[in-house]
């Protein structure tokens, strides 16, 4: 079994931590607020002072983390994770990021004889938690093929979609097209509710017509009755839909539904639903008079 650090131990992390202990990965982990990361002791995990005291007990390291800045600030730097880093290790940058960044990181892991994968995921919460989540992969064949094992142990199954930067791109993009079903869906909802439409028909016409993906028919119900526990925050699709309006850009297919589906994340933000999951989007469009 290969020894597994993990950093970062939020909702999605700390699932996949809890699935790398389960399969008996010997794993240390490092987390900004300890506190989270000592639950895992008593189930054997080891908790690092530094990321870079995780890198150095670890032939694979592997990052979830909020977004660009914070995973700069757990890779570089004197504590980060890349002063510890062994010759020969596999890093795994799963966290939802900009491509420039993790081509970036993919090359000061080669300046240290590393190998970097990017590989966010898909799925949430639920999906971490039950080891159910799919990596997206990026960077040499080489790596991807080595890291399968650990990637099964905390997903269903993995895709190695080309080099440094392709799996982020996919994410991105991934979750730009959820964004913009998402807001679609809040719309939809508030006029059903301002028009004084029968909320349960609609429901039931929403729900088994064309619109019915698996998104909205996960987001339908908890938008319905208000339900805005976390499993995917919604500050954090503001953070996905700014890298992939960036690489819309960089690519000259700018994405003119991004910025509708933007307004509506950044409105929830400002009266204060940044945290909440990211079906919270609804909740301003409910009040508008
Ligand atoms: P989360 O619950 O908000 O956790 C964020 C993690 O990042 C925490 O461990 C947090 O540490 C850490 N962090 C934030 N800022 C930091 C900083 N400046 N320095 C060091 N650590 C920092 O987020 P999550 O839902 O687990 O998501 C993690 C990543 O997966 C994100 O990139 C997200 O976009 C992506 N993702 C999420 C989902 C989902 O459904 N939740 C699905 C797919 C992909 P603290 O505990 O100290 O705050």
């Amino acid at each position: 079994m290969e020894k597994v650090a993990l950093i970062g131990l939020g909702n999605m992390g700390a699932g996949m931590a809890g699935q790398l202990l389960r399969a008996g990965h010997p794993l240390t982990l490092w987390n900004r607020s300890i506190d989270r990361a000592k639950a895992f002791e008593e189930a054997g995990a080891y908790v690092a002072a530094s990321p870079r005291e995780a890198a150095e007990r670890a032939e694979i390291v592997i990052s979830m983390v909020a977004d660009d800045r914070a995973s700069r600030l757990v890779w570089t730097g004197e504590q980060g994770a890349l002063a510890g880093v062994r010759h020969g290790s596999v890093l795994v940058e799963s966290s939802t990021l900009s491509p420039g960044w993790v081509k970036e990181l993919a090359i000061a892991a080669g300046e240290k004889g590393c190998d970097l994968l990017d590989a966010p995921v898909t799925g949430s919460k639920l999906h971490a938690n039950s080891g159910e989540l799919f990596f997206l992969a990026g960077g040499e064949r080489r790596a991807f093929d080595r890291v399968l094992p650990v990637l099964k142990a905390m997903g269903r199954d993995a895709i190695h979609l080309g080099p440094s930067g392709s799996g982020a791109l996919m994410k991105l993009i991934n979750n730009f097209v959820c964004s913009v079903q998402v807001a679609g869906l809040a719309e939809g909802l508030a006029l059903i509710e301002k028009s004084g439409l029968n909320r349960d028909q609609a429901a039931m016409v929403l729900l088994n017509g064309a619109p019915a993906s698996p998104l909205v028919k996960t987001l339908a119900p908890r938008m319905l009755s208000r339900d805005y526990t976390v499993n995917f925050a919604l500050e954090l699709m503001c953070k996905d839909l700014s890298y992939a309006m960036a690489e819309g850009e960089r690519y000259s297919v700018p994405l003119i539904t991004a910025p509708a589906a933007l307004k509506l994340f950044d409105r929830a933000v400002e009266q204060g639903f940044g945290q909440l999951d990211f079906s919270a989007v609804v909740e301003p469009l409910y009040a508008q008079q």
